[in-house]
Order: structure tokens, then sequence, then C-alpha cells
């Protein structure tokens, strides 16, 4: 009989491992118990965890395995960002990135191995696209940030779905994964600490809110869809007043305290002027929402630059005297590139895209 490939018991959240718990004769309080070893003690090494019975331990080491992504470089920014390139399946490798800033510790983490979206200012999409995480590769990311951190007595307190891919095009692993990210059995981070973050999957933001209450940001960029249309092609098929509809269903369900996040980089001469905030204050009126405003991080022919900072200060400045909350991401780790929009990773293309942006940069080179 052809051997089954043990399961990756990091890909399976509280629910589904009950059920495989109980599908082996067990009770599901087992699974529980499970859970508190592997992310409470950091113990996977079934024969340690002495409260289960030993057949079962036995069952357990036979049919499971912890299996976390091989990390292939990592590159410490001066001002103290960590960006990991991780090897997941197939030889691909994405990147993650742990954003510490004063006891707080984001962690930026990829959803897929490229994107297939292709937004024309992000340096993701250029990779073009090979598939899906798994869940167990997207829990994984968050495990070893965790391990850097264990030796400094702290660990992850945000989590943004904010790194390479785009998160709705994978939603059951990362549903699964944003649970263990929440669950108080496993990394106990709280929902409006977890962000799912979409360019605007119009679909999966009724789906998502469905099924969870993670806290979601959306990929705004442009405060009308000619321009959007450019900037985030998706929205060919889910305009602004579609989105900005899923939109509010999705804030119904997080209740009155909490809001949005609208992501908007500003790309310079191209969605900075005072009148794309004036719209931009007016489109979003009736949506309870923060704004962050992301400065461009530039990368190899990308075709765009970054508006300088009084531009950037005056936009900012509209926005915030017509009564929106409205942060500045400040640049994090550009220098090991590790900034917004420009993790790579390590794509085997399945498009045409790399091919071409690779021929175009190699272009530029010799202009
Ligand atoms: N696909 C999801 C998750 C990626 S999040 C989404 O679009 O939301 C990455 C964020 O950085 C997005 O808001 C993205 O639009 C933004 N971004 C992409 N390229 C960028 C760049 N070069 N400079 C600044 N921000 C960028």
């Amino acid at each position: 009989m052809a051997q089954q490939s043990p399961i990756n018991l990091y890909g399976l959240h509280r629910e589904a491992l009950e059920a495989f718990v109980e599908q082996l004769g067990g009770r599901a309080y087992r699974a529980r118990q499970v859970m508190r070893w592997v992310y409470h003690q950091g113990v996977t090494d079934f024969a340690a965890m002495t409260d289960l019975a030993k057949s079962f331990r036995t069952q357990m080491a036979e049919l499971t395995c912890f299996s976390l992504p091989e990390v292939v470089t990592r590159a410490e920014s001066a001002d103290g960002t960590i960006k990991w390139v991780v090897r997941v399946a197939n030889g691909n490798c994405v990147e993650t990135v742990l954003i510490p800033d004063r006891g707080r510790n984001t962690l930026c983490v990829s959803s897929q191995v490229g994107c297939m979206l292709d937004c024309s200012f992000c340096a993701t999409g250029k990779q073009g696209f090979n598939g899906n995480l798994s869940a167990a590769e997207i829990v994984g990311q968050v495990y070893l940030a965790n391990a850097e951190l264990r030796g400094k007595d702290q660990s992850v307190t945000n989590v943004v779905m904010m790194g390479m891919g785009e998160p709705l095009l994978n939603f059951d692993a990362v549903l699964a994964a944003t649970d263990i990210m929440m669950d108080d059995l496993a990394f106990g981070i709280s929902k409006r600490r977890v962000t799912v973050s979409t360019a605007g999957h119009v679909p999966g933001i009724y789906a998502l809110a469905q099924a969870t209450d993670v806290s979601l940001a959306v990929s705004l960029h442009a405060p009308n869809d000619a321009l959007r249309d450019v900037l985030v092609p998706i929205n060919r098929k889910y305009p602004i007043a579609t989105l900005l509809e899923a939109c509010e269903h999705y804030l119904a369900g997080l209740g009155e305290k909490r809001s949005l996040t609208i992501e908007y980089t500003l790309l310079k001469g191209v969605n900075d002027h005072i009148e794309h905030a004036e719209q931009l204050a007016r489109l979003l009126r009736p949506l309870r929402c923060k704004i962050n405003l992301i400065p461009f991080n530039p990368f190899a022919a990308s075709g765009y630059e970054k508006p300088d900072e009084a531009r950037v200060r005056r936009f900012q400045t509209y926005l915030m005297n017509a009564g929106y909350a409205t942060m500045l991401r400040t640049t994090r780790g550009d220098d090991i590139n590790a900034a917004c929009g420009q993790l790579v990773g390590n794509v085997t293309d399945r498009t045409k895209r790399q091919g071409r942006y690779l021929a175009r940069v190699k272009a530029e080179e010799v202009a």
C-alpha cells in the first residue's frame, strides 16, 4: 500500500485538528492539548507530550509532521527591520518582513508565490505567479519570526497579510492561517492585530465577512475608476462603487468600534495631486476608515517615482483636515528591499510577466 505523506500540523487550525484527532478515535480535547504543547511550549516531539496516552502519541508521530519553510537568507536593515527569504513548495521562495517598533513587532506575511494581479507599481506583480502557499507555509512564517523574537523575550504582536500575493485569492489557506494566529491555544494575537489586505477582490470580501472578523485593509490607491483601472487592474472587474459596498458590508460585521484601513500608495504626479485628496475624502465619507499613505518605494524599471516630502505632507494634511485619521507609513527596511511593494522572492513564473519585466530592466540598464 502506498504510504500517505504525513500531515503538516502547522497548517491545521483548531477545528481541523479536533476533527483529525476524532477521526483517529481520540477525544477533541486531545487536539487542544497538542496545540498547547506546540505553540505555548514549543514542543513538537510527541514523545515529550507526557499528558497524552502513549498509543495516541505514537499514532500522531506516524501520521503527522511539523515542517517549517526553510530560511534561505536573513537580512537585517539598519533600522532593525528583518527580511527572511524562505523556501516553500517546488523550490520557490517568498519573503517575510519583521518590523520592530518600540515594543510592537509587526510581521508582514506572504500568502502566494508571486501575484496574479499585476498592480502597475508593485514589484511582486512583476515576478509573475506560481501558486498559493499552504496554510502551514503561512503559519510557518509567523513561527520563524517568533523564534527569532523569543531570544529577546518578545513575540509577534501584529500580523499584516501584506507580503507577496493577494490573500483573498488563496482564501482557505489564509483563513486557516489567520485562525491559528488568533487562537489563544496558538499565537493568541488579537483580531484587531491580524489584518488581511486586499487589492479589491470583492467576492473574497463577502466570503471573508461570512467566515471571520479579522481586520481588513483595502489597497485603494486611486479615487476614481479611470485611474484605478490603470494602477490596480482588478478594478476593471470590481470597480470602486462595488468595492466600497463590499467594504460597508464587511464593516457591518465588525461592530461599531472597529474600522477599515484604506491603503494609498503615493505616486509622484500620478495620484498625489490635491484634487485626488479631495476626491478621496468625498469618496470615503460614508465609510468608517482610517487612511494609510505609503510613499512609493522604488524598484528597477518601475516607471514611477516617490513624491517629495512636502507633497506627501500636503496630501496627508488635506485628509486630516477633512476628518480622516491619516497615517504616513514610514519607509522601513528599504536598504534590504523589504519595504512595501519591494518583495520579490524567487518565483518560477507561470505567466509571461517576469520575462517581459526582466527585459525592461535590462533595456534600462543599457540605456
Ligand atoms: N495584494 C494585497 C496584499 C499586498 S499588500 C493588497 O494589494 O492589498 C502590499 C501593499 O503595498 C499594498 O497596499 C500595495 O498596493 C502596496 N505597494 C505595492 N507596491 C508598492 C510600492 N512600490 N511602494 C509602496 N507601496 C506599494
